[in-house]
This record gives C-alpha cells, sequence and structure tokens, in this order.
C-alpha cells in the first residue's frame, strides 16, 4: 500500500473543504484535500441561493464567473398566495446571488490549490488510519489504488452523508424529523418576477417548503425540501413539487434542463464535533440552518475557522480534542446560536396549518418587515391579532 504524509488531510472538496484546506495551506501547513467525484462541484446538489453579506469573510470577491443572477430579496409566500417581501441583506442565507455551484465550488477549491493545499479527484476516504490506537490519518482509494495517508489532523468535510464523523466515534445521527427530503428542477422558458427568490409555505411542502430561485434568462431552480417524518417514501417530494409546478402555469410550461434529488439536515447543533485528530465541518457537522436549509454559508465560514486552527495545531504539535476545541469555540460563538433558534422555529412551523401561515403572511405583509426575525413575527402577531399568537405560547 503506498503511503502519503501530509500536516492535514481534508475529505470533501465542497465549500467546507476547499475552504479549510485553504486556510490551513495559507497559514504553513502541509494539506491535502481529497475529493471522491471526479470534478469538483459536479453534479450540483443545491438551489445555489446564497446570501452576499458574508463573502468578503472569507476574501472571494462577487464575479460573473459563478454569479447567475442577482435578486433584490425574497418573498416568503402563504398557500393563498399572500406575500411578504424582504430585503436581500435581511432575507436569510439563501437571498442575494444565484449563483453557478460547480463554479463556485471549482473556484474555492482553485484558491486552495494557489495557497498551496494539493488536491485529488476521484479519491475516496475508506477509513480512518489509526496507529497504537490513536488516529493518524486517513485510508484512501484513488485509481484502484490504496494509500495510506497520515495527517496530524484529518477534517471531516464529506458533507450530508459524512462518514468521517462515524469513524470517529462522533454521533452525528439524524432523526427523521431533522431531515428533509430535497428534488428540484431547473426550469427553462418561464414567466415569474426575477427580482426576488420565493419561498412558498404550507401544506404543498410539509415541514418544509418550496422555492424559486432565480437564475436569470427565463431560467430558475424550482425545488422542494419535505421533513422526511411526514412523508411515507423520500419520492414523495417529487410528487409534491410536481403538484404545485402544475397548479402554476407561468413554471408549468417550463422545460426542465437539470434534475436534483437530495436531503439536508435540519437538525439542532450537534454536542461534540471534534476529537482526538479530528474535527468535522459543514453539512458534516450538521450546519445547515434548519429553516431555510441554506448550508453554503455556515460550511465557508466554519471552514475557515477549521483551517486555522488545524494549522495552529500543526505549529503547536498538539491536535488533541483539547487543542481542536479552539475551533469548536470558535463555530459556536458564531452560529450556535442562531441554529439552535432557527431549529425551535422549525420545529414549530412543522405544526402550523395553511390557515395559520395565511394569517400570518397577511399580518406580516400589512406591517410589513425590515428584517425577517422571531421577535418581529411574534411582535406583529401580537399587535394585529391577539387571538392568533396563543398560537404561540408554547413557543414564546
Ligand atoms: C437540493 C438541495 C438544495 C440546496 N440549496 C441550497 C441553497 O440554495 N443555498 C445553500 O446555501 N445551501 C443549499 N443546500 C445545502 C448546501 O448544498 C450544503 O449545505 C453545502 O453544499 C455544504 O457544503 P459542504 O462542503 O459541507 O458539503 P458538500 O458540498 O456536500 O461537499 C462534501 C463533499 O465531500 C465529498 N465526499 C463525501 N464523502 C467522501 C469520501 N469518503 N471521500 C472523499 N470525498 C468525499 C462529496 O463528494 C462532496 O463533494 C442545498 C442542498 C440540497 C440537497
Amino acid at each position: 500500500m503506498k503511503e502519503m504524509e501530509y500536516d492535514v488531510v481534508v475529505v470533501g472538496g465542497g465549500p467546507a473543504g476547499s475552504v479549510s484546506a485553504r486556510y490551513a495551506a495559507e497559514k504553513g501547513a502541509r494539506v491535502l484535500m481529497i475529493e471522491k467525484r471526479q470534478e469538483i462541484g459536479s453534479p450540483v446538489r443545491c438551489g445555489e441561493g446564497i446570501a452576499k453579506r458574508w463573502l468578503d469573510e472569507i476574501e472571494l470577491k462577487p464575479s460573473r464567473d459563478w454569479i447567475s443572477h442577482e435578486v433584490d430579496g425574497a418573498r416568503i409566500i402563504s398557500p393563498d398566495g399572500s406575500y411578504v417581501e424582504v430585503d436581500e441583506s435581511k432575507a436569510g442565507d439563501e437571498s442575494g446571488y444565484v449563483i453557478n455551484r460547480d463554479t463556485f465550488d471549482k473556484i474555492l477549491a482553485m484558491k486552495a490549490a494557489k495557497a498551496g493545499a494539493e488536491v485529488m479527484v476521484k479519491s475516496y476516504a475508506t477509513a480512518l488510519l489509526k496507529e497504537e490506537g490513536e488516529i493518524a490519518g486517513i485510508r484512501m482509494r484513488h485509481m484502484g489504488e490504496d494509500f495510506r495517508v497520515k495527517a496530524k489532523v484529518v477534517i471531516g468535510a464529506d458533507g450530508y452523508e459524512s462518514q468521517v464523523g462515524r469513524w470517529a466515534g462522533i454521533n452525528t445521527a439524524l432523526n427523521p424529523k431533522d431531515i428533509d427530503s430535497c428534488f428540484q428542477y431547473t426550469l427553462e422558458g418561464i414567466e415569474g418576477d426575477s427580482r426576488f427568490n420565493d419561498f412558498y409555505l404550507g401544506s404543498m411542502a410539509p415541514g418544509g417548503y418550496i422555492w424559486v430561485f432565480w437564475k436569470g434568462n427565463g431560467i430558475a431552480n424550482v425545488g422542494i425540501g419535505v421533513q422526511m417524518s411526514k412523508i411515507d417514501r423520500p419520492a414523495a417530494a417529487k410528487w409534491y413539487l410536481d403538484r404545485f409546478i402544475e397548479s402554476h402555469p407561468e413554471l408549468a410550461k417550463g422545460k426542465p434542463i437539470r434534475e436534483v434529488a437530495g436531503a439536508v439536515s435540519i437538525s439542532a447543533p450537534l454536542d461534540r464535533t471534534v476529537t482526538d485528530g479530528v474535527m468535522l465541518v459543514g453539512d458534516a457537522a450538521r450546519m445547515i440552518d434548519p429553516v431555510s436549509g441554506g448550508g453554503v454559508y455556515n460550511a465557508a465560514i466554519a471552514g475557515k475557522y477549521a483551517g486555522m486552527v488545524a494549522a495552529e495545531a500543526v505549529e503547536a504539535g498538539d491536535a488533541t480534542e483539547d487543542f481542536l476545541k479552539k475551533y469548536e469555540k470558535l463555530w459556536r460563538k458564531r452560529m450556535e446560536e442562531h441554529l439552535y433558534r432557527n431549529w425551535m422555529v422549525k420545529e414549530k412551523m412543522a405544526t402550523l396549518n395553511d390557515d395559520i401561515f395565511n394569517r400570518v403572511i397577511r399580518i406580516l405583509a400589512d406591517v410589513g418587515m425590515d428584517e425577517l426575525n422571531v421577535q418581529n413575527i411574534l411582535k406583529a402577531i401580537s399587535e394585529k391579532d391577539p387571538e392568533l399568537i396563543k398560537e404561540f405560547e408554547d413557543f414564546l
């Protein structure tokens, strides 16, 4: 078996992996990032909506190379068609740019490579490498050959289906109510108001929502996420989306040029994301926003923290769980409260019926929303419909 040696090995070439690899390499670590697919970023499994505000944090300038379309904001639409508009800067983490995710991921990987990281595609992590009971890297399969890749730190950025966490003994198991089953078409030849990313709430998408994210020129990603515990089979997501499209003539005339099936976690944050020699980041660490299902932003920001701490651990000669907890502190400070709050919001939303969605959205449309957050929504409901606020008493 061939052997390789690095300071840091990153498993997965999505946003979490590429940003981790880049910051670890920039801080002087010898880094290898491996990706099991033959091409970084492809096939795309994403609605491709991202916010604008965080890109400077990972030193990424907006560019037509990867931006497909720019939106002014989001519209949250109730089952009866009432809607509230929210400005892009306040509309959560999926409205601002609609990107070409395949190019976006490749650019992040190129930045990692430019910083000095080695990148290998068609390279599949098969297990953690252990020496005298300690984690000492990973085992990898590349073009039919097995490799031992020795590394002081392993970063598990291997996405929703992460195995690195499981191999390292970190509990990443998900309850069906904390999983959204997703299906999406990219439709060509449709009409609508492309100034907004649209989010449709209600029984048309049990426990989730339907999105229309415009890519410009009559093309949009039209997708659905439904809570796994509310459906009897994963294929139900497609069934609900097809019913929705059929009932919207402006969408029904579109031709699908791409189909995507997948899943996202909509769980509360994990109790633990590091152990001796291992850090989990992005979807592997269940960092997706439980309300929006958006995860690119959190994956990239946490990737930056993971890469920096991995390089520091190498320099200090200390990759124990105690040292790596520095990463855990950084990501928790940045996003844990928001993730936890939105997990509670998601739990509540899953109990609401169409009538309540209609009443809430009508109120929000009436009062207007500067910023879509729980406090503002509850304040508006209690002022406008004291009867309705009783529905949210347990939540309060
Ligand atoms: C249908 C759908 C729509 C979505 N829409 C949006 C959206 O509009 N906006 C948004 O922000 N988020 C969206 N998300 C979520 C978003 O795609 C993820 O949060 C994001 O990709 C997380 O990045 P990541 O790097 O953690 O994981 P990923 O991007 O999943 O990257 C993980 C990588 O690891 C690789 N890998 C896995 N196992 C191994 C292994 N053993 N060895 C080597 N490589 C391995 C995989 O091939 C993959 O490339 C959507 C998700 C789905 C499913």
